[in-house]
């Protein structure tokens, strides 16, 4: 998890990185509380690859997003882009990374501009980062166009003109513009139909063959991120539960949560049967979080020492990490 001298710096990398968001009550605003989103995350994305982050609504999947994409400041700890710190980078010092950092996100209607133009979205980008002729520009876009699916004719629509899966490609196309080297998709196809959902995966993997991009693919639903991502880290609360291969999470999880999320994934093959794994209750606030394991509160293996001690994340199995007492003793034994 950690760089050596000898090894190349990953592209991205965050070290305990933690937001937590102060809860002002009364007349004066004062901040009795905090919400605690994103609690000590740790992990690392290499050039083309794709990591999942996985979790329910609320676990601070979308907020550790937006920190790497410095849309927020961070409470502590450290984002490395190329291995250089970037989390206190002022504005003008981030503008060249803004470049190479973009994202796609959720509601693709919302974060279009419904004035403009398909051709001005996608060209937008390109006209803030580089000094380009209107010729190049107008000829980059009808590329981008291709490039995600869409028709050159489709340029001089607005975004209402477009379906659903329509305006994501155009999402896709505007984030692809300023040719970025990681791309945060943040809930990006979790609005769309399945059959929609599948075209767009499989356009963004395409993407990444073609160019080497880099996706942090963060979802709240297993079964979406399977197919796009190399590894899939499991957030719960704040923390990353879970951190290993697609093939590992999906064939040996290690921690109870992750098991509970994979039980809810449907099987094609009716003769496999998944471990039923039913979570009691909703995820506690974030604003007072259970002591001990996060989750112990719903974990039906649950002992003494989950209530009392945090555990840690731990390598359980070569390149499977999980933070859980049952996996410690298992390695301890
Ligand atoms: Fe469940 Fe305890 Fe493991 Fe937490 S540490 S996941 S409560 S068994």
């Amino acid at each position: 998890m950690t760089t050596t001298a000898t090894t190349p710096a990953p592209l991205l990398q965050v070290t305990n990185l933690t937001k937590h968001f102060p809860v002002r009550r009364g007349v004066f605003s004062r901040s009795s509380s905090y919400v605690h989103a994103v609690d000590g995350v740790s992990f690392s994305i290499e050039q083309g690859e794709t990591l999942g982050l996985v979790g329910e609504s609320g676990c601070g999947k979308s907020t550790t997003g937006k920190l790497i994409l410095r849309l927020i400041e961070p409470t502590a700890g450290a984002v490395l882009w190329r291995g250089k710190h970037i989390e206190h980078l002022g504005a003008s010092a981030m503008r060249p990374l803004r470049r190479e950092l973009q994202a796609v996100f959720q509601d693709p209607y919302s974060s279009l501009n419904p004035r403009m133009r398909a051709a001005d979205i996608v060209a937008e980008p390109i006209r803030n980062f580089e000094s380009v002729s209107q010729k190049d520009v107008q000829e980059r876009v009808a590329s981008l166009l291709d490039k995600v699916g869409l028709r050159r004719d489709q340029m001089v629509k607005y975004p209402y003109e477009f379906s659903g899966g329509q305006r994501q490609r155009l999402g896709i196309a505007r984030a692809l513009a300023p040719r970025p080297r990681l791309i945060v998709c943040d809930e990006a196809v979790s609005a769309l139909d399945v059959s929609v959902q599948a075209q767009v995966i499989n356009l963004l993997m395409d993407l990444q063959n073609e160019l080497g991009i880099s996706y942090l693919f963060v979802a709240h639903d297993l079964a979406v991120v399977e197919h796009i991502s190399h590894r899939v880290a499991v957030m719960y609360l704040g923390k990353i539960v879970e951190l290993t291969d697609k093939r590992s999470l999906f064939a040996y999880p290690q921690h109870p949560y992750t098991e509970a999320l994979l039980a809810a994934v449907p099987v094609p093959d009716p003769k496999i049967q998944r471990k039923r794994v039913i979570l009691a209750g909703d995820v506690p606030s974030p604003i007072d979080p259970p002591s001990g394991c996060r989750f112990h509160t719903r974990c039906p293996y649950a002992f003494e020492r989950c209530r009392i001690d945090e555990p840690q994340l731990k390598e359980v199995r070569p390149g499977h990490w999980a933070a859980c007492h049952l996996r410690e003793a298992r390695v301890s034994a």
